[in-house]
């Protein structure tokens, strides 16, 4: 028996000559792959490669929090020249193909994330086992990052689990847990966690002993998707599938070419893997999405939102959740919450609401038990978590109540008030309001510094942003605990100052605005919506405006009076729909009509796409955006601007970060200032002025842009990264 310890690795060999390679990289709360995990593990290897008495290999982490989570992604970003990046594809390529090469069987044993590289690792491995519970997820991630599997995915996993399933986890990087990762033959077995001590040995036994895990019963229509021609078909229709979404996310292309040619003779895939990598992580896709994946780490971190005199405190704990209105938002965030394991507690009006808010909680906890396959046991304990009633003592003894009711100022204050009466003295008291005055509502309480705004995003369990909206007078505990908060419940927050409609909507308003406006000129409503599907956005305006609900949207687009100054031809086209009765997607009809949810034609009388279209053309400097788009998201851009003038949020790296989680802005543009950096100041402001005196002093240009063009100067200079930032908070 021998034991030898390495930095990140230690290696041991028992009496039967198995080598138990286990991974537990110092200073890492998960492991990840870096430069010297990978030197330790090629030592690793040649000791195996060498050894004539080695009988069985077994990797494995020696972290409970997961196996592995994949590349180190602040190396990837770092790699600063195609050489680079060419020596670190093939080493890792290399070593996992050695790896596949012992003469001896290998073996994965995996528990929680198996993400990107250590699934490829594991895919290097003869056999995979995985513990069956909810923290085990196996995944190839990387095209969220605009790249493909490097070392070697694109090539094993169709090999693996066939075509149509590789796919379809390589093109959107979606995560499996065990259960599907056995159902597809992604692992060979996915063990209960209360038998994981018994069963994993046993596992082992049987492949030391020779016997090798029963074969995939492969079905006829397994065969026919792996032929060569059904191989060939599902490939065609994948790149039908993709053809629009290329030119934004060239790392779909990339990985269906990689997966082609993993069919190939020799080592002609692994090749065509590495030069797609190569080429992908030099595309402004990918760096805009690492900057994005790093936005969203310094968001997460508490440092980022809090001043360095209060990091000494840890934040006080809190484990009781008040809701006052169980409404689409009151419940979404019980849900969630319980969902987190927090207690929650409801508070509704009358008993015909509390009964409303009762079944709109129980849909959702049962959508999520359906989508997870959980038991009803489980749905049950879920369900125990909440309670709703219209006992007016319910909420006293929370830690956080966050109010959810109808958005009006004296509704509000009023709730606020009484709340202030009741709730224990330490507790924090939060509003989701879209757009009155946190401010405002502190006033009518005496814990004004303990009034904060929590702004979930609709539907709650779906949106991963929530704006922290600092009042004029809430303190900076009160802040820490809810940013907390926010992440404990596996949303990213950002923090904003308490301006009308706060960041997100004070930026999407002016866009919706002005698509209403181009629909009042004639413009169809449906060119609108495809000129912004085809920009990025995950929508279009108008379609977005149906499903908010045209009541609402009004309402918003009424209380952002002070940032939407000539917002009045708006509103009172807005006011003629709500007047017949079209209300968006709930009444079936707003700018679309729809039928059982679904969108159908535009419901607007409109003039042809061609004269609507060439209206719009002017000269312009090249921006890249058609005419539609231009009129449509330099609102944005301007809007963006004063808000980083006026720090609304501090950072430009957070207001990109905003409005790509809180919107969809383009995710691939990295985010109107992002954008505005990629235009230039100058050509902006020259397209600006020339929408000006076309369509109206809204698109006057702020005078922050004005400097930026005299100066020469970006939003992000190469020492701004958000990964650099990020490097100096942690
Ligand atoms: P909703 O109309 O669906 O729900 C409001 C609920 O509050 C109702 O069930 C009502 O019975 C209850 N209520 C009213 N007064 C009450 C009181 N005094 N005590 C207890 N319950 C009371 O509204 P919603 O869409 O859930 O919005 C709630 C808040 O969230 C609003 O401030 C809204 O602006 C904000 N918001 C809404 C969205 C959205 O898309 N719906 C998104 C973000 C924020």
């Amino acid at each position: 028996m021998t034991k030898k310890q390495y930095n990140n690795f230690c290696l041991h060999i028992d009496e039967r000559n198995i080598a138990t390679i286990t991974l537990d990289v110092p200073g890492h709360p998960l492991n990840i792959l870096n430069a010297s995990v990978i030197q330790e593990l090629d030592d690793i290897v040649r000791q195996v490669e060498n050894s004539n008495s080695i009988k069985l290999a077994i990797f494995q982490s020696g972290k409970e929090s997961g196996f592995l989570a994949g590349a180190d992604v602040n190396a990837i970003a770092a790699i600063s020249s195609a050489t680079e990046a060419i020596n670190i594809v093939e080493t890792g390529q290399n070593l996992f193909q050695r790896i596949e090469w012992l003469p001896i069987p290998t073996i994965a044993i995996i528990h929680g994330p198996c993400m990107g590289g250590g699934l490829e690792l594991a895919l290097s491995c003869d056999y995979r086992v995985a513990r069956d519970n909810s923290s085990t997820r196996l995944a190839l991630p990387e095209i969220k990052l605009g790249l493909i599997p490097g070392w070697g995915g694109t090539q094993r996993l169709p090999k693996r689990i066939g075509i149509r399933n590789a796919l379809s986890m390589i093109l959107t990087g979606k995560q499996v847990n065990a259960t599907e990762a056995r159902r597809m033959h992604l692992v060979d077995d996915a063990i209960d966690p209360d038998f994981w001590e018994r069963d994993v040995p046993r596992f082992v036994d049987r492949i030391y002993h020779g016997m090798k895990p029963a074969a995939p019963d492969r079905t006829w229509k397994h065969m026919l998707e792996n032929s060569r021609l059904g191989r060939g078909f599902i490939l065609h229709m994948a790149g039908k599938s993709i053809s629009g979404k290329q030119e934004s996310y060239p790392a779909l292309g990339g990985a269906l070419r990689a997966i082609q040619a993993s069919y190939g003779r020799g080592p002609e895939g692994f090749a065509t893997e590495r030069n797609e990598f190569v080429e992908l992580l030099g595309s402004q896709t990918c760096r805009h999405l690492l900057d994005l994946f790093f936005a969203r780490e310094r968001a997460r971190n508490l440092h980022t939102w809090t001043t360095a005199k209060g990091q000494s405190q840890s934040p006080a704990s809190i484990s009781h959740i008040g809701i006052v209105g169980a409404g689409a938002m009151g419940a979404g965030i019980g849900q969630l919450a319980a969902v987190r394991g927090y207690d929650v507690s409801i508070r509704e009006i009358s008993e015909p609401a509390a009964k409303a808010g009762n079944d709109r909680v129980n849909q959702l906890i049962n959508d999520l038990a359906a989508r997870k396959k959980w038991s009803s046991r489980k749905t049950d304990r879920l369900r125990s978590k909440i309670k709703i009633n219209c006992d007016e003592a319910v909420l006293d003894q929370c830690d956080l109540v966050i109010e959810a009711v109808t958005e009006r100022q004296d509704v509000k204050n009023g709730v606020f008030a009484e709340l202030d009466t009741r709730v224990q003295k330490s507790a924090i008291l939060a509003t989701n309001t879209s757009s009155l005055s946190v401010s405002r509502m502190s006033e009518a309480t005496r814990r004004k510094n303990q009034v904060a705004g929590l702004h979930f995003f609709n539907p709650v369990h779906r949106m991963e942003l929530v704006e922290v909206v600092r009042g004029e007078a809430t303190d900076a505990p009160t802040v820490r605990q809810l940013v907390s908060f926010v992440k404990a419940l596996g949303k990213t927050p950002i923090v904003t100052t308490d301006t009308p409609g706060f960041l997100v909507n004070r930026v999407l308003f002016p866009y919706l605005g002005e698509a209403v406006r181009m629909v009042q000129e004639g413009i169809n409503p449906e060119l609108i919506d495809r000129e912004v599907r085809r920009f990025g956005m995950p929508m279009g305006p108008l379609e977005l405006l149906d499903q908010v609900g045209l009541d609402v949207a009004h309402h918003v687009a009424n209380s952002l009076h002070e940032i939407l100054p000539d917002v009045n031809p708006v509103l009172e086209f807005l006011e003629e729909m709500l007047a017949q009765g079209h209300l968006g997607k709930k009444s079936n009809i707003g700018f679309y009509h729809y039928q059982n949810s679904k969108r159908g034609p535009s419901a607007i009388t409109h003039e042809n796409e061609a004269k609507s279209n060439t209206a719009l053309i002017h000269d312009f400097v090249d921006d890249g955006l058609t005419p539609i788009q231009r009129r449509l998201v330099y609102p944005m851009l301007i809007e963006s601007v004063r808000c980083h003038t006026q720090e609304v949020v501090h950072e430009a790296w957070a207001i990109d970060m905003g409005m790509v989680l809180g919107t969809g802005f383009a995710p691939h543009r990295g985010g109107p200032l992002h954008l505005i950096d990629a235009i230039g100041a100058h050509n902006l402001l020259i397209n600006l002025r020339q929408l000006r005196d076309q369509f109206g002093p809204r698109f006057t240009p702020p005078k922050a842009l004005v400097v930026m063009s005299a100066m020469g100067n970006k939003f992000f200079g190469p020492e701004e990264t958000p990964e650099e930032a990020l490097a100096t908070t942690t």
